[in-house]
């Protein structure tokens, strides 16, 4: 530790061993440790003989937690940013702070580890090449709503952090806007007692959660599989330029052109431009 830096480092998401030796050995290191609650932090510390000076630094105090921070590094001093679970700055504060760092010139190094979404993903067992980390939906139901129905067309897996007492709302408002035949992996507790990861249709998840109470406790990761292919691309604008290409064009090329406009999977095209050409010659 030469250089006065800002480590960004990773704490347990619920079993406390799941804490890497190079963040043990940072935090026992550095000379301040900038903590979301320092009342969770203790906890953590303790446990690992750690003690250094905690400075909390929340989303109702990061200008100034940052300011301080940068006061420790202007005196060469070196501080560590943890959050109460997981990775700062993912769903949790630290962005702000690590921003000004990095801008007042101070190296800022990521001390990786324990992660909700990677851990549930890891788990999960989607094949899904791509995933899209939401995190938390907006907690009015109109305005989740709203969102869902913007994700609606993600090819992406989606990923989504979720309070307890919400989980089956959400869940709901999910099969309704994407449908109930996509798959949904609910993974509740990760690393903790009462792990459970579920996997099951959105139509059947609000239920299945319900049937329960200990299926509502806890916290949540919900990953939902993406559109399939032929709703994520635009099916219309695709269709549409086949109609037009059709009657210029010889059957391939329209189909080539009109899946490079709109997207969509070439044999359905196909398929479909088949039936448009048989429906020209009927008529
Ligand atoms: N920074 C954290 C991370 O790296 O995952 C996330 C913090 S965010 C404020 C807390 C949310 O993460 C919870 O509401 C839940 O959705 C998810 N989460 C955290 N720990 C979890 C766990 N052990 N099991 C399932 N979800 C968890």
């Amino acid at each position: 530790m030469e250089r006065p830096s800002l480590y960004v480092v990773a704490t347990p998401i619920g079993n406390l061993a799941d804490i890497t030796l190079r963040a043990l050995e940072v935090l026992k290191r550095v000379d301040a440790i900038a903590a979301e609650d320092t009342r969770v932090t203790v906890r953590l510390l303790r446990h690992y003989g750690v003690s250094a000076p905690l400075i909390a630094l929340h989303e109702h105090n990061e200008r100034r937690a940052a300011q301080k921070i940068l006061q420790l590094l202007a005196q060469g001093k070196s501080v560590a940013l943890v959050s109460d679970a997981g990775t700062p700055a993912i769903s949790d504060p630290g962005a702000v702070a690590v921003a000004r760092v990095r801008e007042a010139g101070y190296p800022v190094v990521p001390v990786p580890g324990a992660n909700a979404a990677m851990a549930a993903l890891a788990a999960a067992g989607s094949t899904a090449p791509h995933f899209l980390f939401y995190g938390f939906l907006p907690q009015a139901a109109a305005a989740r709503r709203r969102e869902l129905a913007a994700l609606k067309a993600s090819p992406y897996l989606l990923v989504f952090y979720e309070a307890p007492h919400r989980v089956i709302a959400s869940v709901a408002d999910m099969a309704a806007a994407f449908g109930a035949g996509r798959t949904v992996t609910i993974a509740r507790e990760l690393t903790k007692l009462f792990e459970s990861i579920h996997t099951c249709n959105l139509g059947t998840a609000a239920a299945w959660l319900a049937a329960d109470a200990n299926r509502t406790k806890g916290e949540f990761v919900l990953l939902v599989e993406g559109a399939p292919e032929a709703a994520a691309t635009d099916a219309g604008a695709a269709h549409g330029a086949l109609e037009i290409l059709l009657r210029e064009l010889p059957l391939k090329q329209a189909v080539k052109l009109a899946a490079q406009i709109g997207g969509g999977r070439r044999n359905e095209l196909y398929q479909l431009a088949l039936e448009m050409k048989k429906a020209v010659i009927r008529d």
